[in-house]
């Protein structure tokens, strides 16, 4: 798409060439083709079908994976039943705590690996995966580790216990981390575990399996199947599963709220967001634009609770604009397993069509578009770094989810403006707001109707801190004491 100003001329930006520093690639002994982890072991699948996972950056095939169909999903959950009622709702909480440090001591040890393949099959650039993925996964499992055993203080004196089997079913944006969110709470808590990874990016997952088989966790406690929406949606309808923990779209998620209406089964979901980014005249205006930055670019702009919407106070648009043009051409693209890429390569094909389709409509709208003037390869899903400006919330691509890197500018003139425009929205995950007065801050996050609010920072994230949305960004929370509440019940319940 070709790049098109909105009249304002950006600084000449000096960027510096750097020679490639790719990541080695040997490190990852990928296998030509993968079954089900099921009761401990890799098997074939009884679909009989298979299908290729590809590298987003160069459209390679890495693997075939098993496709999990209903007899599968059936054997899946039979196992994690039979792990749940033999071995591990008896083992006392110190025990499976052992087992957690271990999953996250290995997982640590292994780190290189998991964050090469992480990048390889998703196309985020490695130093994403390296610094943030992979630690804060290894991070999640310490962390429930030493909850494990401590599950009756997190309660003010109700006494927990497990809900059963829990079937999970997870994206394609983080699938390790995602994978750990959930995957580390449900067993400190005593279930067992069935996991689907998302279609696109199913092998950290399943290179997980051989760190849960190191760590000889019982056979059936974890289980993971592999497939697409079909085999989600098996697991979401298998009669014998105790709670549905599913992080991705909204749209899915509707539809598994209405697949569990009425069961028994207990239901969290995690789903879109469309997060206000909000500058105020008083903010440190590089320090605010690096966080911009990192808000939307980070992962391709695949975050659900990416800072998709920049807020920026009336009197300072015009610097704002300067810095943020100035700041995209020095995003550097391409080549996941650089050590100095900024953005990698758009998930799937389909992510990248979705993503310019919302480009048109944003130009169709009115909106001015400046992009990124970088080279991108030419194999693979790219889309350069966007920011769409003179955009109001009457614009499509102000409300809607892009999950992509393209940034929707809008402008306000009082902190009540900013609350009303910030809150004008279906979604309700997240928020950033750059202001130098505390006070400020204080007062306009208890506006916001967002679960989590950053200030003078964007994406950050601890294990010991709940995460989640408010509307239809779902409900229930992952991470912290929160966190566990959805993988117990209490007495009495
Ligand atoms: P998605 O299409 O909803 O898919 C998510 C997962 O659900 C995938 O494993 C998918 O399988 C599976 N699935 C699809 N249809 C299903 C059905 N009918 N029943 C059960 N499972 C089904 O979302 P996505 O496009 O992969 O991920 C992007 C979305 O996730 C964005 O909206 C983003 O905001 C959201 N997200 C939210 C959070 C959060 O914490 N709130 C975190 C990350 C992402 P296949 O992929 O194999 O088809
Ligand atoms: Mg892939």
């Amino acid at each position: 798409m070709a790049s098109r100003t909105n009249g304002q001329s950006a600084q000449k930006a000096v960027r510096w060439e750097y020679a490639p520093a790719p990541e080695a690639r040997q490190i990852v002994k990928l296998q030509p083709r993968y079954g089900l982890f099921i009761n401990g072991e890799f098997v074939e699948p009884l679909s009989g079908q298979y299908f290729p996972t590809l590298n987003p950056a160069n459209e390679e095939v890495l693997a075939e994976v098993a496709y999990a169909g209903a007899e599968d999903v059936d054997r899946a959950v039979r196992a994690a039943r039979r792990a749940y009622e033999e071995v591990w709702s008896k083992l006392p909480g110190k025990e499976r705590a052992k087992y957690l440090f271990r999953i996250a001591r290995i997982l640590q040890e292994r780190s290189r690996e998991f964050a090469v393949l992480e990048s390889l099959d998703g196309g985020k650039p490695i130093r994403e995966s390296r610094d943030v993925d992979i630690p804060l996964a290894s991070a999640h499992f310490f962390y429930h580790a030493g909850w494990a055993d401590k599950l009756e203080y997190a309660f003010a004196g109700r006494k927990p216990r497990p809900l059963g089997v829990a079937g999970q079913i997870i994206p394609w944006n983080f699938p390790l981390l995602m994978l750990a969110w959930k995957i580390a709470p449900a067993l400190a808590c005593g279930n067992t575990v069935v996991l689907k990874p998302a279609e696109t990016t199913p092998l950290t997952a399943l290179l997980m399996c051989e760190v849960f088989q190191q760590a000889e966790l019982p056979p059936g406690v974890v289980n993971i199947i592999t497939g697409d929406g079909q085999t989600g949606a098996l697991l979401v309808q298998h009669p014998d599963v105790d709670k549905i923990a599913f992080t991705g779209s909204t749209e899915v998620g509707k539809k598994i709220q209405k697949a569990v209406a009425g069961t028994r089964k207990k239901l969290t979901l995690e789903l879109g967001g469309k997060a206000a980014n909000i500058i105020f005249e008083d903010a440190d205006i590089d320090q605010a634009i690096e966080g911009i930055i990192n808000g939307i670019y980070f992962n391709q702009g695949h975050v659900c609770c990416a800072g998709s919407r920049l807020l920026v106070q009336e009197s300072i648009y015009p610097i704002v604009i300067r810095k943020l043009q100035r700041r995209i051409q020095l995003l550097r693209v391409g080549d996941p397993l650089d050590k100095n890429t900024d953005v990698g390569a758009i998930n799937s094909l389909m992510q990248l069509r979705k993503i310019e389709h919302y480009v048109r409509i944003g130009l169709e709208e009115g909106a001015q578009v400046f992009q990124c003037e970088c080279e991108l390869p030419s194999k693979g899903y790219w889309f350069r770094p966007t920011v769409l400006t003179g955009v109001s919330m009457a614009h499509t691509v102000a409300r809607e989810e892009i999950f992509g890197p393209v940034l929707a500018v809008l402008t306000f003139r009082t902190p009540d403006e900013a609350v009303e425009i910030a809150n004008n929205t279906r979604y309700g995950l997240s928020a950033g707001v750059w202001t130098s007065k505390g006070s400020r801050y204080l007062a306009f996050a208890s506006k916001l109707k967002a679960g989590v609010i950053w200030c003078n920072t964007y994406n950050k994230f601890d294990p010991a801190s709940p995460f989640g949305g408010y509307k239809e960004s779902g409900f229930g929370r992952e991470g912290g004491v929160h966190g566990l509440r959805a993988y117990v019940a209490l007495e009495g319940e």
